[in-house]
C-alpha cells in the first residue's frame, strides 16, 4: 500500500474518558501537491514567452508608431506587470518547497539602513523615512529572503500612504527575550474585516486602487511564508484613517548578542 498519513486528535470528554479521532489526509495532502506542482509549471512556462514579449516590446521606439504611442506604454506595462506576477508566483512556489532556510547572522543596523534608502527611493521625497534601532542584537536567519519580506512591507507602507506621510522601521525588543521589526506607516489604513485575509494570495482591499499601485497581491503571501521558515509571525494593526503597523515577530531562540569588536575591553 502507498504510504499514508494520518491526522490524529485527542479529544478529552470527561475525567476518565477521552476520544481519538484518526483522520486518512493522505488524499488532501496529495491533491496539495498537485496544486503547488501545477503553479510551479505554469509559472515556469509562462517565463520564456513573456521574455520574449518584453524583449520586443523593448525593441519598438515610440518614435516609430507616433499613432500607437500610448498602447505601446500600456503594453509594456503590462507585459512588466504580468512578468512581476510570475516571478512572485515562483517566490512563493520555491518558499512552499523549503521546509527549512540558511541561519545568517544578521545585523540590522544595516539592513534598515538599506530598507529605508530603498523607501526614500520609491518615495522619491514624498515621505518622511524615519529608522529607530531600539534594540542592539542580531538576528538568525535568511538574509536575502528576510530582506526581501521586509521589502515588501516597506513598499507596501510607501504605496498606501499618501505623500506628506510617515514611514517609520523600528526594530525593537519584546518581554519576552524576542523582538520584532516594525514597519508603520500614516496612510490608508484597513478596515477591520479584511485583516484576517490579507495574506491569502491576490486578496486585496480596494482592486482598483492596488490595482494602481503596481503591486501583484502576492507581497504579503511571501512575507507569511518566509516568516514562517523563521518560525516567526506577522502581525497587523490598522484602521481607517489611523494608518498601519506590520510587525515581524521573532523569537528569542533567533537573536544573538552582537559580536564584541576586536579589541574592544
Ligand atoms: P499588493 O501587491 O496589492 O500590495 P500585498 O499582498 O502586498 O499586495 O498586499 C495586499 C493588500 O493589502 C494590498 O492590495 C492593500 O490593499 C493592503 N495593504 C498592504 N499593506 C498596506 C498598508 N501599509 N496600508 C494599507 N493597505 C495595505
Amino acid at each position: 500500500d502507498a504510504e499514508r498519513h494520518l491526522s490524529l486528535r485527542l479529544i478529552r470528554r470527561a475525567e476518565d474518558r477521552s476520544l481519538l479521532v484518526v483522520r486518512d489526509v493522505s488524499q488532501l495532502l496529495r491533491l496539495e501537491q498537485v496544486r503547488r506542482d501545477f503553479v510551479a509549471n505554469v509559472s515556469h512556462e509562462l517565463r520564456t514567452p513573456l521574455t520574449v514579449v518584453h524583449g520586443y516590446l523593448d525593441m519598438i521606439e515610440p518614435e516609430q508608431v507616433p499613432e500607437y504611442e500610448s498602447i505601446l506604454h500600456e503594453l509594456r506595462n503590462q507585459s512588466r506587470r504580468m512578468t512581476q506576477i510570475v516571478e512572485d508566483l515562483l517566490t512563493l512556489s520555491r518558499l512552499e518547497a523549503r521546509d527549512d532556510l540558511p541561519r545568517e547572522r544578521i545585523n540590522m543596523r544595516p539592513l534598515l539602513l538599506a530598507l529605508s534608502r530603498e523607501a526614500a527611493a520609491l518615495s522619491q521625497g514624498q515621505h518622511t523615512v524615519l529608522v529607530e534601532m531600539d534594540d542592539g542584537r542580531d538576528l538568525l536567519g535568511s538574509t536575502k529572503e528576510l530582506h526581501s519580506a521586509f521589502s515588501n512591507l516597506v513598499t507596501n507602507a510607501v504605496r498606501y500612504t499618501p505623500a506628506g506621510g510617515q514611514v517609520t522601521l523600528r526594530w525593537q525588543r519584546e518581554a519576552d527575550g524576542g523582538a520584532r521589526l516594525a514597519v508603520a506607516d500614516t496612510g490608508h489604513g484597513i478596515p477591520a474585516q479584511h485583516l484576517p485575509r490579507l495574506t491569502e494570495r491576490f486578496y486585496r482591499v480596494s482592486t482598483s486602487r492596488s490595482r494602481e499601485t503596481g503591486g501583484t497581491g502576492l507581497g504579503l503571501s511571501i512575507v507569511k511564508h518566509v516568516l514562517q521558515l523563521h518560525q516567526a509571525r506577522l502581525e497587523i494593526q490598522s484602521a481607517p484613517g489611523a494608518g498601519s503597523t506590520f510587525s515581524c515577530v521573532f523569537g528569542h531562540e533567533r537573536l544573538l548578542e552582537p559580536l564584541a569588536l576586536a579589541g574592544a575591553p
